[in-house]
């Protein structure tokens, strides 16, 4: 464990370790080394379903950091989540505490273990449960609902965890901007060593010609070109509003 930590391995429990180990984190062992991917789940279009919700937070923000969890993953492969509302889906999402139902896993209460996933696969595969016993927030004055099920969908679509402290998929919870894109490059290999990077016919506009390209949620609801100009356009209450300024193609 300490090795996996990047800390001194000594066998013995200092107080480095220890404070690791306190650290709120995923409850997904760490097994195998990172770089080594799970197969997927062999198909792009995935469906999920949030069958309860946490009284911590309004149900329209549950449904927005979940929403916002997946995307974060479908921003860079060909994935995409269909919500379904009642049935089996591939991703089961649940909130629980202590041992609950079938889960092989457990939860431990407030703090420690905040959520686990399973990997790709049939039964309880993709499903992703959250320990109710956190406090979740929209906001992250608590735990960040939305990154700890950005994390665990990592884990749901095949990843395993990385040593990389500034992933995503590092297994400890680190409290990050909620605005900003929380993936490190680690991740986007990772996730792309599955699923392959988004199609070249994407009608996302290339780096280059993106006025704001550092930010990652930028983006643009229609494009057209007038003369020799690109112009990106954002919907805004009811009609459209140039967010940018027009780059020359010349
Ligand atoms: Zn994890
Ligand atoms: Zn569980």
């Amino acid at each position: 464990m300490q090795a996996f930590f990047g800390l001194t391995v000594t066998g013995q429990l200092d107080s480095h370790t220890l404070e690791i180990m306190r650290t709120p984190r995923c409850g997904v062992p760490d097994v195998g080394q990172y770089g080594y991917t799970l197969p997927g789940w062999g198909r792009h279009n995935l469906t999920y379903r949030i069958v309860n919700y946490t009284p911590d937070m309004a149900r329209a923000d549950v449904d927005e950091a979940i929403q916002s969890g997946l995307e974060v993953w479908s921003r860079v492969t060909p994935l995409t989540f269909t919500k379904t509302f009642k049935g089996v889906a591939d991703i089961m999402i649940a909130f629980r505490t202590r041992v609950h139902g079938r889960c092989p896993r457990y939860f431990d209460g407030p703090l420690g273990v905040l959520g686990h996933a399973f990997p790709p696969g049939l039964g309880l595969g993709g499903d992703t449960h959250f320990d109710e016993d956190e406090n979740w927030t929209k906001d992250g004055a608590g735990f960040s609902l939305f990154l700890v099920a950005a994390h665990e969908f990592g884990h749901a679509l095949g990843l395993s965890h990385s040593n990389d402290q500034t992933a995503l998929m590092f297994p400890n919870y680190v409290s990050l901007d909620p605005n900003k894109y929380p993936l490190s490059q680690d991740d986007i290999n990772g996730i792309q060593s599955i699923y392959g990077s988004l199609p070249k016919t994407s009608a996302k506009p290339k780096e280059a010609t993106v006025p704001h390209a550092c930010d990652p949620y930028l983006t643009f609801d229609a494009i057209t070109t007038f003369r020799r100009e690109v112009m990106f356009f954002k919907g805004m209450c009811g009609g459209f509003t140039t967010i940018s300024r027009t780059l020359n193609l010349n």
